[in-house]
């Protein structure tokens, strides 16, 4: 196979069949480009505006995503394809090539930068690629993420709370084609989120968290990649049924971090015990860590206990943690929509 070096305005989004593109992003200091990995499928059936994109390594340390869809670039058949399927499996190739959150050319975290800027530094350039080639390609867009060296996560697959009940359930039912136990719903502050500029935008838009420490965690691949799949299936741009999921859908929990009382915050650096495991049910009052103040070694440690009932979705990954870093969540049970 060989992939083709375009610019963004060359790449072809509508003829049948498969390209294989380096899209050029320009470099920042050299006479250089800044290749980037995007695979187009189109089928007979494809629909101006209709599609799906499956990104990988918006951070550059989160495995899973870039593994999965690696896969599926031999995977996907041209031929299964009815309509437009976009695969990146590396789409921040400064921060991969680095193994580092963000890019190292301007220490920008590429899902801070949306929705980009065509004369910023390079991880706007990027973002910026992403909103006005390919988003008005696809309605539905799927992030892969992962904790990195951050944050330790049971498999979940994540969706904002939406206010169109419709918008609402079909990011739901697409975050549970993931397989994964937990559906996460998050909190919507953060400004210059992938996903949020999605949504924004009326998509149908998931993202992830697959696995934690840089590692490549088997589950959380094969759960990006059934997710990929049975949202191609689910939304008609592939042929074929929707693969058993992982968990069965009885025993997913859809689950809300949103709240600010479920997040701690360290209150100061300390090294970080948790007194639970990850995904665990606890009751409320149930003592979930221990931080240790090693300036104040003969002090008694200082406990955090939760403040609902619910499961643990995330713990920090280091022990050390920093003031005001968020160090566990703990995720409220939460009622489908139906
Ligand atoms: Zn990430």
């Amino acid at each position: 196979m060989s992939r083709a070096i375009a610019s963004p305005e060359a790449m072809d989004f509508e003829s049948p069949g498969r390209r294989d593109y380096f899209v050029k992003v320009e470099h920042t200091t050299i006479w250089a480009h800044h290749l980037i990995p995007v695979t187009v499928i189109v089928g007979p059936g494809a629909k101006p505006g209709r599609g799906l994109v499956a990104i990988g390594s918006t951070h550059g340390d989160e495995m899973e995503g870039p593994v999965a869809v690696k896969h599926l670039l031999r995977e996907i058949r041209t031929e299964d394809v009815l309509g437009r399927i976009l695969l990146i499996p590396v789409l921040n190739v400064m921060a991969f090539r680095a193994n580092r959150r963000e890019s190292p050319d301007d220490g920008v975290n590429l899902n801070r930068a949306f929705p980009g800027d065509a004369k910023g530094s390079v991880t706007y350039r990027l973002a910026d690629f992403v909103t006005r080639f390919v988003f008005p390609q696809v309605h539905v867009v799927l992030d892969i993420h992962a904790g990195g060296e951050v944050a330790r996560f049971p498999e979940t697959a994540n969706v904002h709370w939406m206010k169109d009940p419709a918008q609402r359930r079909a990011m739901e039912e697409t975050a549970r084609g993931f397989g994964t136990k937990f559906i996460m719903v998050y909190q919507n502050q953060t400004a210059g989120l992938l996903t949020g500029l999605a949504e924004d935008l009326g998509k149908i838009s998931v993202g992830t968290e697959m696995g934690w420490g840089r590692a490549v965690q088997a589950r959380g691949v094969a759960m990006s990649r059934q997710g990929v799949l049975n949202a191609a299936v689910r939304h008609g741009l592939l042929r074929g049924e929707a693969r058993d999921a992982m968990t069965p859908p009885s025993e997913q929990v859809m689950v809300d971090t949103s709240d600010p009382a479920s997040n701690f915050l360290a209150p100061c650096d300390a090294v970080f015990e948790p007194t639970v495991g990850l995904g665990e049910k606890v009751a409320r009052g149930q003592r979930v860590a221990w931080l240790h103040d090693y300036n104040r070694i003969d002090e008694a440690p200082l406990e955090l206990t939760a403040p609902h009932e619910g499961y643990i979705i995330c713990q920090a990954w280091n022990s050390r943690v920093i003031q005001g870093q968020v160090i566990t969540q703990i995720g409220k049970p939460l009622e489908w929509t139906r």
